[in-house]
């Protein structure tokens, strides 16, 4: 919904502290605004002040561009005639925010009374009282035929414990999940959301003590408690929503799509089987997958597909999983030339045939019997060897819960966790630095190039390409080289003299050299790949860089390398915060929109992404019959 004049809004608690702001707020976009609040010499003075700023852009009304109605919240009579009040004065209700709340006036643990003037009248006011004019407000705007929004205020309080008033939190506890489970009002277009800030300077928060108040970083600051409300009324995508403020971290939506995954697989029963349900999953006899039967860097000469029995029951331990998507990587050549287990003392002919395919996304189909934390039907997403397969084998705790088995997850496994980890880890990337990121338009490189930008770096990156340098403007790249029409070497020491700070490096070979040329002092070089280097005739011939400790020393600087199986311990910590800034539209994932259809298509795909031709992840649809189903639910 777009906040413009002649909307009309309706705030509990209006006449003061977080009400009052959000009046003045609503007031400045030309939106009519009814204060409901029991204070009559307050809520008159927001009323006037609403009034001045509302004839900026109504100079001429037949009605009051405010009102202010006196009414006690806890009392349904009172607050019905509010709302009728208003509908008979604006025609409808754009925006009711609930935000009329108290502290609890005895701490409870030292109350001897029954609580009928204590703890009941505060879980009256910041409770039932909201769950009293949510109702009354999905009335109205169904009455008008005209729906909108409902903003409640919860609290940070209301999503973990306030040992100091543990009415307060169980009331802002209580409007939370209230709200959240009324997110199917969004069929008849009423939007109802929920509002957590932690500590905002108000008369309310006065009564805590400053040292806590410091310990949480700081009050909240009015400004972002309005953003964040805007934000709700505006987005409309946003319902059933929560959004936590804090000054430590900002706006974020509680709970993670990743922790809500996981709590709907516990105990979302009706979501999970409508999922299994509409998905009509079946498992047959037999399955197929491609496996290496020679090795080699050559792909499509190492690999086979071969047909599998399916045998159940499952291990005890393991699950089956229905893959649906898989992810296509550069390393895919270098696994089936077994340089994977070049560190095996094996004899490698030994360890063939094996599995092809190390990233997917699917549905569990089967668990065994000791598996208690994974339902059938769960979406899951996994990095084990295997999965360029229709169906899969896995011991449960390699299993990581997903929203949902799309193809951006599948770019987000090993792509995206690489780029996290590596840069964190391996480049030690705060702010304030210029990242260097090379063939930065593929798989790894677009969530490098992402991920040092919303660090606050200055990032430059290198791509073969007009389209590819087209996206990596789009993704908010500062500086984008096209080796096809400039030349790298000139463009880095012309515009950055003083040398880059961290460079993200996956080509190898001359572009190694390059790099390492265009180190800062202090930089930091992460050898990430040497995708120039795989596909030789002969395969894979190490090189040597003559001078590199020379280079090293003289400046301060560190090459690292990165091998992302040997940070397993942070790929659900990693994975969990790339979802979540894509959830909330800070991260993008860009597929190639290059179509492969079946495990038959598994070698082209793997060509096409050695042909330097793809853009963003390249995804095989294992299932394209499975994934229309799930693109429909
Ligand atoms: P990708 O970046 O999607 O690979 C395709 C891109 O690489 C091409 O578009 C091209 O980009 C460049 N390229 C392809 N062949 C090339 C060649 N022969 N010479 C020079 N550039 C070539 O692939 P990815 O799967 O995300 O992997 C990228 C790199 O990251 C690889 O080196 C891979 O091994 C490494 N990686 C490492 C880890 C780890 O744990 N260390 C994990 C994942 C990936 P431009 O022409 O636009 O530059």
């Amino acid at each position: 919904m777009e906040l413009k004049p002649g909307l009309s809004a309706l705030v509990t608690g209006g006449a003061s502290g977080i009400g009052k702001a959000l009046c003045m707020a609503l007031a400045e976009k030309g939106i009519f605004v009814t204060i409901v609040d029991f204070s009559e010499k307050n809520g008159m003075e927001v009323k006037s002040l609403v009034e001045e700023e509302n004839a900026k852009f109504h100079p001429v009304l037949k009605f009051p561009s405010a009102m202010f109605i006196r009414c006690d919240v806890t009392d349904t009579r009172e607050l019905t005639g509010a709302f009728k009040k208003h509908l008979a004065t604006y025609g409808g209700l754009d925006i009711c925010i609930n935000n009329a709340g108290i502290g609890n006036p005895v701490p409870f643990y030292k109350d001897q009374t029954d609580g009928s003037d204590s703890w009941r009248h505060t879980i009256n006011v910041n409770l039932m009282a909201i769950i009293d004019c949510t109702r009354l407000a999905i009335q109205t705007m169904q009455v008008a035929q005209k729906p909108g929004v409902i903003i409640s205020m919860g609290s940070a309080s209301g999503l973990y414990p306030m040992y100091a008033d543990p009415i307060y939190s169980a009331s802002k506890g209580g409007v939370v999940l209230f709200t959240r489970s009324l997110v199917s009002y969004k069929r008849q277009g009423i939007r109802i959301n929920v509002l957590c800030p932690e500590f905002v300077q108000t008369d309310l928060a006065s009564k805590v003590g400053s040292k806590f108040i410091n310990l949480m970083g700081g009050y909240v600051p009015m400004e972002m408690v309005v953003k964040g409300a805007f934000q709700l009324i505006s987005d409309e995508s946003k319902a059933g929503s929560c959004l936590w403020i804090t000054k430590r971290r900002g706006m974020e939506y509680w709970p993670s799509p990743l922790e809500e995954a996981k709590y709907l697989v516990h105990s979302s029963k009706a979501r999970r089987s409508s999922f299994l349900f509409s998905l009509n999953l079946q498992i047959p006899e037999s399955f197929e997958k491609l496996v290496v039967h020679t090795m080699s860097h050559k792909f499509r000469s190492a690999t086979s597909i071969v047909r599998m029995p399916l045998r159940l029951p499952i291990k005890p331990d393991h699950v089956l999983v229905k893959i649906i998507y898989a992810g296509v990587n550069a390393s895919d050549v270098n696994f089936s030339s077994g340089r994977y287990f070049s560190g095996n003392n094996k004899d490698l002919g030994s360890l063939l045939p094996f599995d092809a395919g190390f990233e997917a996304v699917g549905i569990i189909a089967s668990v065994g019997d000791s598996v208690d934390n994974l339902k059938v039907g769960t979406p899951v997403a996994l990095m084990t060897f295997g999965s360029y397969a229709e169906f899969t084998m896995v011991p449960s705790k390699h299993i990581l819960p997903v929203a949902r088995p799309d193809p951006e997850v599948v770019a987000m496994l090993t792509s995206g966790l690489t780029a996290s980890i590596a840069l964190e880890k391996a480049a030690q990337m705060v702010s304030g630095e210029v990242v260097l990121v090379t063939a930065a338009a593929g798989g790894t490189g677009q969530f490098a190039v992402q991920l040092a930008k919303i660090a606050g770096n200055k990032v430059v990156a290198t791509c073969g390409g007009g389209e590819k340098a087209k996206l990596l403007r789009d993704l908010g790249v500062d500086r984008v080289i096209d080796y096809k029409a400039e030349d790298i070497k000139t463009v880095l020491k012309k515009e950055f003299p003083k040398g880059v700070d961290i460079i993200y490096e996956s080509v190898g070979g001359e572009m190694f050299d390059l790099c390492l040329n265009a180190l800062a002092v202090y930089g930091r070089l992460v050898v990430i790949g040497m995708i120039s280097q795989y596909q030789g005739e002969e395969g894979w011939k190490p090189l040597n860089y003559t001078g590199i400790c020379e280079k090293l020393l003289a400046k301060s600087q560190t090459v690292a390398g990165f091998f992302l199986v040997q940070y397993s311990q942070l790929w659900q910590q990693h994975l969990d915060r790339l979802f979540h800034l894509f959830s909330l539209g800070k991260l993008k994932v860009a597929i190639d929109p290059k179509r492969f259809l079946g495990l038959h298509s598994v070698a082209d795909a793997v060509e096409y992404l050695h042909s330097g031709k793809s853009i963003g992840k390249v995804v095989v649809c294992i299932d394209p019959t499975f994934s229309q189903q799930i693109a429909k639910l």
